[in-house]
């Protein structure tokens, strides 16, 4: 097995031949554990696939098929506005491989490496090494329109999944990140990088943010009620903060649901110290001084500069999943990480480490003293079912 988690891929094969698509098939779903795995053995066919399902972001690609050629299709492929993995498949000699490779970085496409047939299975590793080193390319699918989010909003469509955060230190369970996610008449589940970004161009993302607190307020009293005492942690959008009444909503629903502000955090980003503050800080410093905690969401994604901590009522600060998503990664960035977990600890601002997916980035966060973790190697985003079962499982291992 490959350790990694995979199985999210959702894969296109291109090949004309059945033998290299069967191969192929084979690894990926025995090695890799991938079982979303299209077929096609045209360009008509490929670009058909990518069109309808909206999802692949995983692309293998034979450079010699009948009719059109690689070339070709790396085109049409861009033209559809793929944003996810390339893989290239050929038997071609190197050097015209390598030009391959200049054009599809011309189309902007995310090449991560190139596959020579005959192929072996162990070709697939180094391959595989460069998923999942950067989430702005895991969700291939363009963005949802208006229409399917307004939609999803009056058909109650807005899902919440929660992601356990412990504390580093002692283990302890102490929280979870509340995600949400829209149930899609074709699409299945979609996640927030697919209807976010557009939610924000307009009104829409107030409504889901709103429903996102109501709900998970809602399950946290059920968490409560039944025994576990948890904080909570929601994502706010900027716009959604740039509302003169989102102070009041929120105080009102902590009423509502019977929860101490201290048991609930918002978590804000960066664009929020950008745009026209006054409103969000307005917003934030009364809820602060309810009690209600803050943290700083993606820290280190884009030039982040700390003397903006300082503006903020922080309590927490989330190191962005990018530092921690690779072990080699994080060891290239540890200064960077050191000088803003010293920076969080002179202001008294608790860091949590995002991204934790194995037990060697576990051991490396805990020694270089962030106070938090949360990860697939703790625990991925589950229903609201699952979190007291995940709690006691995760009691008795600690
Ligand atoms: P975020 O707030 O930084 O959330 C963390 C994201 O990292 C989540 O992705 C989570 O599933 C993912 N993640 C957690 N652990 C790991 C790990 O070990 N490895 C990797 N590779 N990823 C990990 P998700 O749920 O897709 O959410 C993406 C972003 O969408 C969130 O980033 C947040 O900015 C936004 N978002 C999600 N839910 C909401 C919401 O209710 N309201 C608003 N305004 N934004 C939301
Ligand atoms: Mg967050
Ligand atoms: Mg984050």
């Amino acid at each position: 097995m490959s350790g990694k988690d995979y199985s999210w891929l959702n894969v296109l094969l291109v090949d004309d031949s059945v033998s290299i698509l069967n191969y192929v098939s084979e690894v990926l779903n025995k090695v890799y554990d991938i079982t979303s795995i299209f077929t096609a053995s045209s360009a008509v066919e490929a670009t058909q696939i990518i069109r309808k399902t909206n999802n692949i972001n995983l692309v293998f690609l034979d450079l010699n098929m009948p009719n059109v050629d690689g070339i070709q299709l790396l085109e049409q492929i861009s033209q559809l506005k793929y944003k996810g993995y390339l893989v290239i498949m050929s038997g071609v000699s190197i050097r015209i491989i390598s030009s391959v490779e200049l054009l599809a970085k011309k189309y902007q496409l995310n090449y991560i490496g190139t596959l020579l047939k005959p192929m072996h299975e162990s070709d697939f590793h180094p391959i595989f090494q460069k998923i999942g080193l950067n989430k702005t390319h895991y969700s291939a699918a363009e963005s949802l329109k208006n229409y399917e989010i307004i939609r999803a909003i009056k058909n109650d469509d807005i899902e919440v999944l929660y992601q356990p955060q412990v504390e580093l230190i002692t283990r302890t369970f102490v929280g979870v990140e509340a995600l949400c996610r829209m149930k899609h008449p074709r699409l299945g589940t979609v996640s927030p990088d697919q209807f976010i970004d557009k939610a924000e161009e307009s009104d829409l993302i107030v409504h889901i943010t709103m429903a996102v607190f109501k709900k998970s307020m809602h399950n946290w009293r059920k968490w409560h009620q039944m025994g576990l005492h948890i904080k909570l942690s929601v994502n706010a959008s900027p716009i959604a903060l740039e509302q003169p009444e989102f102070a009041d909503v929120i105080l009102h629903l902590l009423q509502e649901f019977s929860m101490p502000a201290d048991m609930l955090c918002i978590e804000v980003t960066e664009s929020v110290l950008a745009d026209n503050p006054i409103q969000e800080l307005v917003n934030l410093n009364r809820l602060h001084m309810k009690g209600v905690e803050i943290a700083l969401d993606d820290f280190g994604k884009e030039n982040s500069t700390v003397e903006r901590l300082q503006k903020l009522p922080l309590n927490y600060l989330k190191l962005d999943k990018s530092y921690f998503i690779d072990h080699k990664e994080t060891i290239g960035q540890l200064s960077l990480i050191n000088t803003s977990l010293s920076l969080a600890s002179k202001l008294n601002i608790k860091t949590v480490a995002e991204g934790v997916e194995n037990s060697e980035v576990m051991k490396l966060v805990t020694e270089i003293g962030c106070d938090f973790a949360q990860g697939y190697y703790i625990a991925r985003p589950i229903s609201a079912k699952e979190i007291i079962p995940w709690a006691k499982q995760w009691n008795s291992q600690t």
